[in-house]
């Protein structure tokens, strides 16, 4: 057999579909150690080795090969085989042999099912790649929040632990007797962080109002709501009037607050 015949019989020894004749020449040849053979047939089972990791559920099942020869012996001969049959009438033999016949539609099938995996793993990791992308943007925004959250616990420290910091008490009105309120303020920097308690819910389109009143007259401080608790809560940056105040107080007035209290009255503290 000459060489080049015997090169194109070492991938189908790589797959073990070799058999009789063949086998025994070719491996009569590579144990005289011919180096070219023995390197193809390294790199065929390399290259089988890695279609077989990517692909371990389309791994060929034992009746293959025949089912696939079957069909080639029944059906008029596809472009491929007409040229592979040509290589091997001009290496001198007049029919090619079964497995000979069988490893072009191998190849096509390996390589259209090596293309379809790269397609696969692509889409995929592009896939995984927007998903990396979000989680990395989530994991930005909730860092994000929590800076947020830090700046503003220290400002409330910073203002808490200065000595012109006045703390008022509110207690209900007969209209919310179970309702609390508590206002920290600074008379100088005019800031405020105003908690109320136990509130009930506000009528749809009613909000409660805060207010300051100062020589007898009541300014405006703020609206909040309250969640379903009754628990609410006003930072005030520029209170009205701070370094006169006298009381503060609550009222309930219509959604978006009035310049001067209308509604009746559910908090109220005195210094
Ligand atoms: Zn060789």
């Amino acid at each position: 057999m000459i060489h080049e015949k015997l090169q194109e019989l070492c991938p189908v020894y790589a797959a073990g579909a070799l058999d009789g004749e063949e086998l025994r020449e070719l491996e009569k040849h590579l144990k005289s150690g011919c180096p070219i053979c023995q390197q193809q047939i390294r790199e065929c089972s390399e290259l089988m080795a890695v279609i077989a990791q990517t692909l371990p559920s389309l791994e060929p099942s034992a009746g293959l090969k025949s089912r696939v020869m079957a069909q080639i012996e029944k059906d008029s001969p596809g472009s491929s085989l007409v040229e592979f049959k040509t290589t091997t009438q001009i290496s001198g033999r007049k029919r090619p042999s079964k497995a000979l016949t069988w490893l072009p539609w191998a190849c096509a099938l390996a390589a259209g099912a090596a293309l379809g995996v790269s397609l696969w793993n692509l889409s995929n990791l592009k896939r995984e790649l927007a998903g990396a992308q979000s989680q990395l943007n989530q994991q930005q925004d909730q860092i994000q929040q929590i800076q947020n959250q830090l700046e503003k616990e220290k400002g409330v420290t910073a203002f808490l632990i200065s000595p012109e910091v006045r703390v008022t008490m509110l207690a209900g009105t007969p209209k919310s007797p179970r309702a609390a309120g508590k206002i920290l303020w600074n008379p100088r920097e005019r800031k405020a962080l105003f908690y109320a308690s136990n509130l009930p819910s506000p009528p749809s389109g009613k909000t409660y109002q805060l207010w300051v009143i100062a020589q007898n007259k009541p300014f405006d401080a703020g609206t909040f709501s309250v969640d379903a608790s009754g628990n609410g809560f006003l930072e005030i940056d520029s209170l009205s009037e701070a370094d006169k105040a006298q009381k503060f107080a609550v009222t309930l007035e219509p959604a978006g607050g009035v310049p001067q209290p209308t509604g009746e009255m559910h908090l109220l503290g005195s210094l």
